[in-house]
């Protein structure tokens, strides 16, 4: 693709970079077609090649965009299965990040949709902001139908009862069991570890059982990727850069050999930190490291091997593949076969390279397409005739619960074959169907 950017503009880095990849574009549309908001509308400007266009144009304008393009870039779900499908290896999700930077610091968007924004930033990525925001909507959820427009996705989603802080999740150091083969830090992350809890005590125990030293290191916490996604770019670097101290302090203290992150849109965003800090002289380097290090539980599980212990559950589970795992990380055969090997029966959820319509805060600021994109993928996953979900990603398993079946964290599954506790969800719905 021919770009027109001024040489003043590609001074800049981030222009520099959007350039080299308008440049690798060849417009062929093959990404067209897998594209989700495609899917959908069938609007060349709600898939990754016009958005290209769109993105291209306004970054080379240089100045605020319309409100028609701002629309469309919105839309994007970042979800990355164009990346999948590009010949070209275009980097869309650098592009993209970079456009929504770029509206965040040029375009005035209305009064109400700044808020909503600033509010979604600052709760979800703060564990102490979000449980007594969760603790209230819990109060007026049942009042949704009267609360403005705007909020009633908030209200949908905030569940009915917030679950207790759990005992495991805190920072410390949980020693292997037996002899240490490898020493990690858990991301420990921020919605994740009030909302579903259950899922960095079973990854600690799973770890653990297997010869894994794990650290919840003093400092870290949201990896950024929400307040980055939402073109907050100051607070997403913050957050950024105090996971790096963190665990750069762990790394000298004691050493790290991996960082591991159970939630794939955390990891995906973490394996780039080296990229988002490259100009940064006094963090490029570790930066850099840090992303080196990084590996979703299903990379490291794969590479210590599964012991699991009992008769095998042969349960049918039905494997959704986040986004930003099978996408983003490239990651999608592991998860699998590790609950292949644990006793499950995995099965490919029909048309999985298409969101569920979580992304982030997506399911919050466009709610009428994550829905049509919720009702496609549980349709989907009926056909299988699981018994139960398995996900890499928190995003997707609250964006797919209540359907019916439960949803629950891969590592739930391989923790209870391995000599865990059965997963809350399925518990509940075992209960449930008892009754
Ligand atoms: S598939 Fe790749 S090269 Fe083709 S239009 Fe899409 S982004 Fe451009
Ligand atoms: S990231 Fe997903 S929604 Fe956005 S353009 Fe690419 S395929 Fe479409």
């Amino acid at each position: 693709m021919q770009t027109e950017f001024t040489l003043a503009q590609l001074a800049d880095s981030d222009t520099a970079q959007s350039e080299k990849i308008l440049r690798a574009c060849v417009h062929c549309g093959f990404c067209t077609a897998t594209c989700p908001t495609y899917v959908l509308l069938g609007d060349e400007l709600d898939g990754p090649r016009g958005r290209i266009y769109l993105l291209k144009n306004m970054l080379e304008k240089g100045a605020a965009p319309e409100a028609d393009t701002v629309k469309h870039i919105d839309r994007c779900l970042s979800c990355l299965a164009c990346m999948t499908t590009c010949p070209s290896g275009v980097n869309y999700m650098h592009l993209v990040d970079h456009g929504r930077r770029w509206i965040e610091r040029h375009y005035r968007r209305p009064l109400g949709e700044r808020l909503l924004r600033r509010l979604l930033g600052a709760v979800l990525s703060r564990p102490g902001l979000l449980r007594p925001a969760l603790l209230a909507a819990a109060l007026v959820k049942h009042l949704a139908p009267l609360m403005p427009a705007r909020l009633r996705p908030l209200l949908a989603l905030a569940p009915s009862r917030v679950p207790a802080r759990s005992a495991d999740d805190r920072e410390r150091v949980f020693p292997a069991e037996g002899v240490r083969r490898m020493r990690v830090a858990l991301l420990s992350g921020c919605a994740q570890r009030v909302l579903m809890p259950e899922i960095n005590v079973a990854t600690i125990r799973l770890l653990t059982r297997h010869g894994a030293e794990v650290v919840v290191a003093p400092g870290s916490g949201c990896c950024g990727a929400l307040t980055h996604h939402l073109g907050q770019h100051d607070t997403a670097l913050a957050f950024v850069r105090a996971n790096i101290d963190a665990w750069e302090r762990a790394r000298t203290d004691s050493g790290i050999d991996a960082i591991v992150v159970n939630a794939s849109g955390c990891g995906t965003m973490v394996k780039d930190y080296g990229f988002l800090l490259r100009d940064d002289p006094a963090y490029a380097e570790k930066a850099a490291r840090i992303s080196g290090r990084a590996r979703d539980i299903a990379e490291v599980m794969a590479e210590l091997g599964l012991r699991a212990t009992g008769p095998a559950k042969g349960l049918v589970v039905a494997y959704h593949s986040a986004c930003s795992l099978q996408h983003g990380q490239k990651i999608h055969r592991e998860p699998k076969e590790l609950l292949a090997a644990a006793g499950f029966e995995p099965v490919d959820i029909p048309e999985g390279h298409l969101c569920c319509g979580s992304a982030g805060t997506y399911n919050l600021l466009q709610p009428e397409l994550a829905s049509r994109l919720r009702a496609r993928k549980l349709a989907h996953i009926a056909q299988t005739g699981a018994g139960v979900v398995a996900a890499g990603n928190v995003g997707c398993i609250a964006q797919l619960s209540g359907a019916g079946v439960p949803v629950v964290h891969t590592v739930e599954l391989l923790d209870w074959a391995t000599g865990g506790p059965i997963p809350p969800a399925l518990a509940a719905s075992a209960g449930a169907a008892a009754r």
